[in-house]
């Protein structure tokens, strides 16, 4: 690895103990929320973006493989850098003509949650068919829905219109395939993930498939715990496992 001659100018033992362990919690936490819920535990994503390898590679030597990354150029040069089991999931805003490097920039890209046009899908769908060698299996894919429109800030499609776009990847995108779907919501409004679950419900009627079978990817740092009683199976956590971000300028 590269990074041994930077990890040696700073005291490795607090850095790794406090990944761990700040994982530890979080792992607890989602346990527990999970029992009062009576339901499994859901998947644990870790976001990285923003945060150096070595800080990944500690998450992952303490058993993450599950790791979100937001900006396709980080993605791709952090790609390389980690073990192949890792399972990437692309979390950002993803636009159409960034969708080749993506798909083929990370050969161990999972799921990219953030679905939000009928465009986008085509790109990827074209992107899978340019492969060479082609993937084993599809690319997954979760439509991101704005379940809260009136902030004007948040990137997805409305609730009403994911169906449309998840029959069209269906139909139409034979390489990919629907995972479920992803919401950020208004932070400390839990309704916002009510709106998901029942536009999951909704999804998964029209295609004739139980609604079990679409996850819901719902929850950060501030919110995990609520959103797992609310019914996420997958919670994207960052700054409570890698510790605050810089600010983008
Ligand atoms: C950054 C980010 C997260 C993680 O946020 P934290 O509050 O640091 O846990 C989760 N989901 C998305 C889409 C993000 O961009």
């Amino acid at each position: 690895m590269r990074s041994t001659r930077l990890l040696a100018c700073v005291p490795a033992e607090p850095m790794s103990s406090s990944i761990a362990s700040a994982l530890g919690n979080v792992r607890q936490k989602l346990a527990e929320a999970a029992s009062a819920a009576k339901r499994p535990a859901p998947r644990l994503v870790a976001v990285s973006k923003t945060k150096p390898v070595e800080l990944l590679r500690e998450a992952y030597d303490a058993g993450v493989r599950d790791f979100g990354e937001n900006y396709v150029q980080e993605l791709v040069s952090k790609a390389p850098e980690m073990p192949d089991d890792v399972a990437w999931r692309f979390i950002g805003s993803l636009q159409s003509n960034k969708a080749k490097t993506l798909v083929h920039g990370v050969p161990s890209l999972a799921c990219i949650e953030t679905l939000d046009s009928v465009k986008l899908a085509d790109r990827l769908q074209k992107a899978m068919d340019d492969l060479s060698p082609r993937r084993a299996t599809p690319l997954g894919v979760m439509i991101q829905v704005n379940t809260s429109p009136w902030e004007g800030s948040k990137n997805g499609v409305l609730a009403e219109e994911a169906q449309a776009l998840a029959m069209h990847v269906v139909v139409k995108c034979p390489s990919l395939r629907l995972c479920g779907l992803m919401t950020i919501g208004e932070p400390g409004n839990l309704a916002c993930f009510d709106t998901l679950r029942s536009c999951r419900d909704a999804v998964a009627a029209q295609l004739g498939v139980e609604a079990g079978s679409l996850e819901l990817s719902m929850g950060m740092s501030g919110d995990f715990e609520a959103a797992v009683a609310k019914g996420s199976d997958s919670v994207r956590v960052g700054s409570s496992i890698f510790g605050a971000r810089e600010k983008k300028a």
